[in-house]
C-alpha cells in the first residue's frame, strides 16, 4: 500500500479494501519508527490527523469523495495551517500557532485530503541542503550521510521514504524540483501565479510559487488541480479558467519539440548526471520526441541575479519578525530597540541573516541602482531568452541539479558552491515559467538524478503529459530506497 499511487489508493478507498483511518495510521507507524533518524518531519499530529481520515470516511461511504479524499499527504512547514504549530523551520516561529489556513491547505481540506503533518525545510526557505533549519537536518533516505536537497527537503524526504502519499513544497529557486532531484521523486513548480501564496510565509514574493510533490507525474496533476485556481486574497493570483491538470497525460508524444540548452549541458555539470539525463533524452526520441538545440546566452547570470533580487525582498519581509507581534521574543532586553534586536539576533540563524544584510545592502540609498535595478533588467532579460526558445520548441529539458546529493556537511561552510546548486532551477523563477523534475536514474554513487522538463506560460498539463508518457516506458520513479 506505501507505494501505491494517488489514484490506486483512492480506488483502494472506494472499494474498502483499506480506510483513510487504516492509512493514516500505516503512515504514523512508519513516522514514528523512521523520522528519528530522517527527520522529514517538523511536527505530527495523530489526533487531528486520525480525526480528517475518519470525516473522509464518512465522505467515502455517503460518496461524496473527490480523488484526494482520505488521503495523506504532508505540508511543508511553510504553509499556515490553523491549528498546527508554523514554523518554517526557524527559532523565530518555533511556537507559533496558526489561526488561519493557508489556501493551499484549504484546498486539501476542502479535497478531504489528510494532513499527516508538517514538513522540515531550510529557515525560511533559505537553503539547497535543508541544513539550515533549526530543527536539524534532514537525512537523504538513499544514503543518510548525504543530503536530500532543499528547502523542500523534507517533503522529498518523506515521499521517497514512503512516509507520506504526497506532499507539498515550495520554489523560490528550485525548492521544489533540487529536493525531488536529489531524492528520486516528482515535483513540479507551476507557473507564477498559478496557485495563491495567501498564507505561505513570505520569502521573495516575485519568486515564491507552491507546488506538488510525488512519487509520479499523474499524482502531481491530481495535486495540482486541487491547489490550482484563483485567490483573491493574493494580489498576484491569476484569474484562468479552471484547468484539469490530468487531461493530456494520455497523448502520445510524437512531434513533441524537445529543447536542449546547451549552457545547460557545459561546464560544471557531473558526468553520471549528464550521462543519465541524455539517456533520458534518448528514451524521448524513442517516443517520437524530436530534439533541437537551443541557447539560454544569459542563463549564466541567473544565480547572480537571483541572490540580489531574492535577499532584497527576503529583507523586506522578514522585517515583519520583531518580537512583536508573535514568535520568539528575547527574554532579556533594556528597551524596544534593544528587544528588537535582541529577538532578531537570537531568533534567526546565520543564512537568513547573510540574505537580511544582503538584501539590505543592495536596497540601500547609493547602491540601489548598481545592484537591484540591474539585477531587474538581466531578469527581463532571461525571461526573453525563454521567449525566444520556446519559438523553437515546446518543452526544455536538462538536469535539475548539476550533481547527485552530496555529503551532509559538504557546502556548510561555502555559500557560494551552495547557492550554485540551483544553477539549472533559478532562471525559470525569474522568468515566472512552470519547472518540474522526474527522475531519470542513478550517480555513480547510487543516488538519483532528476531530468527537468522547463515548460512555456501555462504549458503544465503538457510538461505532465511528457512527463507521464516517460513514466510508463521507465520505472526510475517506482523505485523506492531500502529502509
Ligand atoms: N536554494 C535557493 C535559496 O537558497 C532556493 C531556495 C528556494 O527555492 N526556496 O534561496
Amino acid at each position: 500500500m506505501i507505494n501505491a499511487s494517488i489514484k490506486q489508493l483512492s480506488a483502494a478507498l472506494a472499494a474498502k479494501t483499506i480506510s483513510s483511518v487504516e492509512l493514516t495510521q500505516l503512515y504514523l507507524d512508519r513516522i514514528a519508527a523512521l523520522n528519528p533518524a530522517l527527520n522529514a518531519y517538523i511536527t505530527t499530529d495523530a489526533e487531528t490527523s486520525l480525526a480528517q481520515a475518519r470525516a473522509a470516511d464518512g465522505r467515502i461511504a455517503r460518496a461524496e469523495a473527490s480523488p484526494l479524499t482520505g488521503i495523506p499527504i504532508a505540508q511543508k512547514d511553510i504553509f499556515c495551517a490553523k491549528g498546527w504549530l508554523t514554523t518554517c523551520g526557524s527559532k523565530m516561529l518555533h511556537n507559533f500557532v496558526s489561526p488561519y489556513d493557508a489556501h493551499v491547505i484549504a484546498r486539501f481540506n476542502d479535497a478531504g485530503a489528510v494532513n499527516l503533518g508538517k514538513t522540515n525545510m531550510d529557515e525560511f526557505a533559505m537553503g539547497s541542503s535543508n541544513e539550515t533549519s533549526h530543527y536539524g537536518p534532514v537525512k537523504n533516505p538513499w544514503d543518510q550521510a548525504r543530503v536530500p536537497g532543499g528547502s523542500s527537503g523534507g517533503s522529498a524526504c518523506a515521499i521517497a521514504a514512503r512516509l507520506c502519499a504526497a506532499a507539498t513544497g515550495t520554489d523560490t529557486g528550485g525548492s521544489i524540483r533540487q529536493p525531488a532531484a536529489l531524492c528520486g521523486i516528482s515535483g513540479l513548480k507551476p507557473t507564477y501565479g498559478v496557485v495563491s501564496r495567501y498564507g505561505m510565509i513570505a520569502f521573495a514574493s516575485s519568486l515564491d510559487q507552491a507546488g506538488p510533490m510525488g512519487r509520479s507525474a499523474e499524482d502531481l496533476a491530481l495535486l495540482l488541480n486541487a491547489m490550482a485556481g484563483f485567490d483573491e486574497r493574493d494580489s498576484t493570483s491569476l484569474q484562468r479558467d479552471k484547468e484539469d491538470y490530468a487531461r493530456d497525460l494520455a497523448k502520445p508524444l510524437n512531434g513533441l519539440r524537445i529543447g536542449l540548452p546547451k549552457e545547460f549541458f557545459a561546464e560544471g555539470l557531473s558526468g553520471d548526471v549528464a550521462q543519465a539525463v541524455e539517456a533520458a533524452i534518448a528514451e524521448y526520441r524513442k517516443l517520437g520526441a524530436t530534439v533541437v538545440e537551443i541557447s539560454l546566452p544569459n542563463s549564466k547570470l541567473s544565480v547572480p541575479v537571483y541572490y540580489v533580487l531574492a535577499p532584497a525582498e527576503a529583507s523586506s519581509n522578514l522585517s515583519r519578525f520583531d518580537g512583536v507581534r508573535y514568535g520568539y521574543r528575547a527574554p532579556d532586553y533594556t528597551d524596544l530597540a534593544d528587544m528588537y534586536e535582541k529577538s532578531r539576533a537570537q531568533g534567526f540563524g546565520a543564512e537568513v541573516k547573510r540574505r537580511i544584510m544582503i538584501g539590505t545592502y543592495v536596497l540601500s540609498h547609493g547602491y540601489y541602482d548598481a545592484y537591484y535595478l540591474q539585477a531587474q533588467k538581466i531578469r527581463r532579460l532571461i525571461a526573453q531568452d525563454f521567449t525566444e526558445a520556446f519559438r523553437q520548441c515546446d518543452v526544455i529539458m536538462g538536469p535539475t541539479a548539476p550533481s547527485t546529493a552530496f555529503e551532509l556537511g559538504e557546502k556548510g561552510d561555502d555559500p557560494v558552491q551552495m547557492y550554485l546548486s540551483d544553477i539549472y532551477t533559478i532562471a525559470v523563477n525569474l522568468a515566472g515559467l512552470p519547472g518540474m523534475s522526474i527522475p531519470c536514474g542513478f550517480g555513480s554513487n547510487n543516488m538519483p538524478v532528476g531530468l527537468q522538463i522547463i515548460g512555456n506560460y501555462f504549458g503544465e498539463a503538457r510538461m505532465l503529459n511528457a512527463a507521464h508518457q516517460y513514466q510508463l516506458a521507465t520505472d526510475w520513479h517506482s523505485r523506492a530506497p531500502q529502509l
